[in-house]
């Protein structure tokens, strides 16, 4: 290879669009053969609809010709990637467009930065760099300003501005004056002679012969084929002055595409754009938080409460009981009020019943109790043996009385916690003797604590003892009953009923049923808690779907953006971050906001007593749910739109 390679050589380039889902192909260049040097100044001239535009996309490698070769500075651009292929638009050419291009969201100093930021330059060194350019092209003023706050011929100066930053060996324009008034329009052209004569490459398009009149070389186009080159007459290049020597330039190729600012430099500029990018459009940011933050922050709230509510009724069933247990006492009959009584046969008739796993006699009374010198008086509690296992007690000391002290007529006691503690200050009671109304009985265990005060002070003794030697009376005050299964209570209930009313031939007691009672409330509860589950569920839906028609309402601007930053040389995986940044930014905010918003809520319930009980699970949840969904609809359309070739994105369907 020499310096005398031509920078660009097509041969035989066609362009056809079209092609697919029964459309004919429609072909727009039929083989083009041209050859650019280094350091010409070329017009592209011809009618618009002639193929210019197309023909400088593929130029710039924008697009990728139908069929033909394009060889640059020697290499044939077939063989390369799409980070080489992105190397090549950041390195060798500068773009300017038309209609200008620029990023709505960037000033003009940030947007003059884009093509140095996807090559790795420091802050520093590309804000410098961008100053001095603006100040040469008369727009110093202006670094801060947004395309939306300059004239058009200043927003054309600001991409040529751009195009110049990674030193624009190639300046590809697109009639850059078409839209600009005269005198912008010659002060452009000004700008591109100037530029010419300083050694830049210049292709130039324009429907206007006055303006392909200023290049050295003007080439005709016309329906696709070139008509007329005066390279002839006038080869152009201003030898020696070329900024780009072909030969040497493709050297750094394969250095270029590999290297990139450091990892760390890449997510400060990704944070940092982000931030710029959600802060300019702040009220669409606004938006999309809200849609999170409402999802997220209601579904902690309702959950809350739900679960908060169920807890609440469940702690009002163990008050009256677990949910095996329940208790028959006599009850008031007939027209008299005259009052039943319950006996120890009816206790065996209880036991009978299926379902039934405990019945035992159970009577309380108060005593006195002495031990010692001491003096008080106590619970008794007079019990079948099972009584232990009823009331699910833990014995610290000893043991429970058995089935034969029972029928001995024992007379022994068992202490609760306080009883023990009051009369015996800590030491083991076991196998001291203790005086109930005068009757002495044997300690022959101590109960562990039960964590209600009622369960601690009191004394428990055999029924049949209490009956007949301390409480003077035959009969239970109360059947106390534990059931095998308690889903089938109601049944037992009944059967219990029928039993002891055919016994009886009266009704003369009831049946408290409690776990009935309280399954009841319990399954009130859950329906109510399931019910503000699915109004969270859904509040998290409607804020999804908030989320992502607001995300996809942005995806068609977005899309141009992204072709402009390809077209200054960002790679895909450049995109796809700065995308994915913005997305988790917006996402972790809304979130994070969200679950501060929710326990805020919740803590503002909890003060206006209503029970609330937060759940880690439903923090996770609604905050993976308002996350994936911003990632999804933040993260997917880009990722999709930045393996588009750039003029398909910068058209921005
Ligand atoms: P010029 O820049 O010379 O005015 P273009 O290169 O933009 O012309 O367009 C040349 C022809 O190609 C026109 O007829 C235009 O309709 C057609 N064309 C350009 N881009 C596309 C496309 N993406 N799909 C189909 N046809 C296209
Ligand atoms: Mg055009």
């Amino acid at each position: 290879m020499t310096s005398d390679t031509p920078l660009i050589e097509l041969s035989g380039i066609r362009k056809s669009y079209g092609g697919q889902a029964g459309e004919p192909a429609v072909e727009i260049l039929h083989g083009i053969d041209l050859t650019i040097h280094a350091g010409e100044f070329v017009a592209l001239i011809g009618a618009s609809g002639s193929g210019k535009s197309t023909l400088m996309h593929l130029l710039g490698c924008l697009d990728r010709p139908s069929a033909g070769a394009y060889h640059f500075a020697g290499r044939d651009i077939a063989d390369f990637g799409p980070d080489e292929l992105a190397w090549l638009r950041r390195e060798a050419f500068g773009f300017v467009f038309q209609g200008y291009h620029l990023i709505r969201t960037l000033d003009a100093s940030h947007n003059v930065q884009v093509p140095a930021v996807y090559a790795g330059a420091s802050v520093e060194e590309r804000s410098a760099r961008a100053a001095a350019l603006l100040t040469r092209l008369g727009l110093g003023e202006r670094a801060g300003h947004r395309p939306s706050q300059l004239s058009g011929g200043q927003q054309q100066r600001v991409s040529i501005a751009r195009a110049l930053m990674n030193g624009g060996h190639v300046i590809l324009a697109d009639e850059p004056t078409g839209a600009l008034d005269s005198k912008s329009g010659v002060e452009v052209m000004a700008l591109l002679r100037e530029l010419a004569e300083a050694g830049h490459t210049v292709i130039l398009i324009t429907h206007d012969p006055q303006v392909a009149a200023q290049a050295r070389r003007v080439v005709r186009i016309s329906d696709g084929n070139i008509v007329e080159d005066t390279a002839g007459a006038d080869s152009g290049a201003i030898s020696g002055q070329a900024s780009l020597d072909p030969a040497h330039f493709m050297e750094h190729l394969a250095q270029g595409v590999a290297s990139g600012a450091s990892w760390l430099a890449d997510i400060r500029e990704a944070l940092g754009s982000a931030w710029r990018t959600l802060w300019v459009s702040r009220f669409r940011t606004l938006l999309t938080l809200l849609g999170i933050v409402i999802g997220v922050a209601s579904v902690i709230v309702l959950m809350a409460v739900g679960q908060g509510t169920s807890e609440a009724t469940l702690a009002k069933m163990a008050a009256f009981g677990n949910t095996h247990r329940m208790s028959i006492r006599p009850d008031t009959y007939g027209t008299r009020g005259l009052r039943g009584v319950l006996t120890e046969a009816d206790v065996r008739l209880v036991r009978e019943v299926p379902n039934v796993d405990i019945a035992m006699p159970f009577l309380t009374g108060s005593a006195m109790l002495r031990a010692g010198a001491t003096d008080a008086s106590a619970a008794l509690w007079s019990m079948g043996h099972e009584g232990v296992r009823l009331f699910n007690w833990q014995l610290a000391r000893g043991v429970f009385f058995s089935a034969e002290d029972e029928a001995h007529i024992a007379t022994v006691a068992v202490l609760g916690k306080t009883v023990s503690d009051r009369f015996f200050a800590g030491q083991s009671p076991v196998g001291e003797y203790v005086l109930l109304n005068s009757v002495p009985f044997r300690v022959i265990g101590e109960l562990a604590e039960t964590g209600e005060p009622e369960g601690d002070n009191l004394v428990a003794i055999p029924f049949s003892t209490a009956s007949r030697r301390v409480l003077g009376t035959p009969y239970p005050g109360l059947i106390q009953v534990k059931v095998h299964d308690p889903e089938r209570i109601n049944r037992t209930v009944d059967d219990i009923g029928t039993a002891l009313e055919q016994a009886h031939r009266v009704r003369d007691f009831a049946v408290a049923n409690n776990p009935a009672r309280a399954k009841q409330q319990n399954d009130a509860a859950k329906q109510q808690s399931l019910l503000l589950a699915l109004i969270a569920g859904i509040s998290l839906v409607v804020g999804g779907i908030g989320v992502m028609n607001i995300m996809l309402m942005a995806v068609k601007e977005r899309t141009r953006e992204i072709g402009i930053r390809m077209a200054t040389g960002a790679r895909q995986r450049d995109i796809q971050r700065q995308f994915l940044t913005e997305a988790v930014m917006v996402s972790l905010v809304g979130g994070v906001a969200g679950l501060v918003i929710g326990l805020a809520i919740g803590a503002a319930l909890i003060f206006w007593e209503v029970p609330v009980v937060f759940s880690i699970r439903a923090m996770l949840l609604a905050f993976g749910c308002a996350v994936a969904t911003g990632l999804i609809f933040g993260f997917m359309p880009a990722r999709q739109a930045s393996r588009l070739d750039p003029v398909v994105a910068l058209a921005g369907e």
